[in-house]
């Protein structure tokens, strides 16, 4: 097979053309000029897809860099914390905490379920202290979207002065997101998901109210000590070297949101997605997440019983050169099987990807086995 793999994971995604080409430009020096000029088109950009008149902040580091940023800044040892976990990035707040001496709260919706807000309004007024509320926008390990709005609403209900602390990762760019309408305090996000590019970059913003909150914290750092980014971040410049290739490309890959516009780029996907879904469903699968919370960035399927979902994708890589993701987690590993629909993913390459999930479920004995039961 002569073609390049495709990717349908949730992270990396496809790198478009255009933004390849951004990549591999030669290098320059980040302290000119011309430099800045493309930080301030990036930050403009960033502020449209988080949807948010604060400045988004540019990091280097995965993800999770950002994540690890938001605690450290917002959260001195000792605070008290809600961290929402519906999978495994739900854990990761957790994780976070615990590494800062942060004490939290776990709030567990069974997985692929949405939250209940009601009872979350009750943990909100048991824990009045609570500094802030850890949640996910899309929980990429099982394909479930949380209710931001409704968090919000829930925290202000509830007369609670938390933070309202969003993990958009993967979300970002597929599911609906609107940072200050949504009422978001902390808002972070990763280059590898919908913004269509290599891993490298995080992105944070934050409300006035975080900011109040990040002068305070007695966490140690110094890397991703936030008012340093911040400070020179009104100099149109970053306190250390800037991953400059990966902000170069990422130029590129915000014109391909922009120039659609972020709604229609998050109404694409969720086109795509509730396809993928009915389709699945249609070639007699069965989804893991929820419907009333299925998120437009990635599906969940069930692998059927007796097939083993490790060589299943194992095999729609060797025969296919389409990359899936499996599980993760004891419950998950081998049992399901994850397809992305964000960034550069579009029907064509959705559309590849099932017919060769369907062709290998079937060499390994699944029509065959479904129609002996
Ligand atoms: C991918 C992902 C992360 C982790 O990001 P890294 O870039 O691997 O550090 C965190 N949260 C969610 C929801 C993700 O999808």
């Amino acid at each position: 097979m002569t073609r390049e793999p495709l990717l349908l994971t949730p992270g990396p995604t496809i790198v478009p053309p255009s933004v390849r080409e951004a990549l591999g430009q030669p290098m320059d020096h980040h302290r000119t000029k011309e430099f800045q000029a493309v930080l301030k088109e990036v930050g403009e950009g960033l502020k449209k897809v988080f949807g948010t008149a604060q400045e988004v902040l540019i990091l280097t580091s995965s993800g999770t860099g950002a994540m690890e940023a938001a605690v450290a800044n917002l959260l001195s040892a000792g605070d008290e914390a809600i961290v929402i976990r519906g999978g495994k990035f739900g854990e990761r707040w957790g994780e976070l905490c615990e590494a800062f001496g942060v004490k939290f709260i776990p709030v567990d919706p069974a997985w692929g379920k949405p939250l209940d807000l009601k009872a979350f309004e009750g943990i909100l007024k048991q824990h009045p202290q609570a500094k802030a509320v850890f949640a996910t926008l899309c929980e990429t390990s099982t394909g479930v979207v949380f209710d931001m709005r409704g968090l919000r609403r829930a925290i202000n209900n509830a007369g609670s002065q938390a933070l309202l602390v969003v993990d958009a990762i993967s979300g970002l760019g597929a599911d609906s997101f609107a940072m200050d309408e949504f009422g978001v305090d902390v808002a972070v996000s990763g280059s590898q998901k919908g913004l269509m590019l290599p891993p490298g970059l995080a992105f944070i913003a934050l409300s006035p109210r975080a900011w109040e909150a990040a002068a305070k914290t007695k966490s140690p750092r110094y890397y991703y000590d936030l008012n340093l980014a911040k400070k020179a971040w009104g100099q149109t410049d970053t306190p250390f070297t800037p991953a400059i290739s990966l902000i170069v490309g990422l130029k590129e890959s915000l014109k391909i949101v922009l120039s659609k516009g972020v709604e229609a780029f998050v109404a694409g996907h969720r086109a795509d997605a509730e396809k993928l879904r009915s389709d699945v469903q249609k070639m007699g699968l069965e989804l893991y997440a929820d419907p009333a919370c299925a998120s437009n960035a990635v599906t969940m399927i069930k692998v059927p019983a007796g097939l083993d979902g490790k060589e299943l994708l194992k095999q729609i890589r060797a025969k296919h050169n389409i990359v899936m993701a499996g599980g993760q987690g004891k419950e998950l590993v081998g049992k399901v099987v994850r397809i992305a629909t964000m960034g550069a993913v579009g029907p064509a390459e959705i559309q590849l990807g099932l017919t060769a999930l369907e062709q290998v479920l079937e060499e390994m004995g699944w029509r065959t086995k479904v129609a002996a039961k």
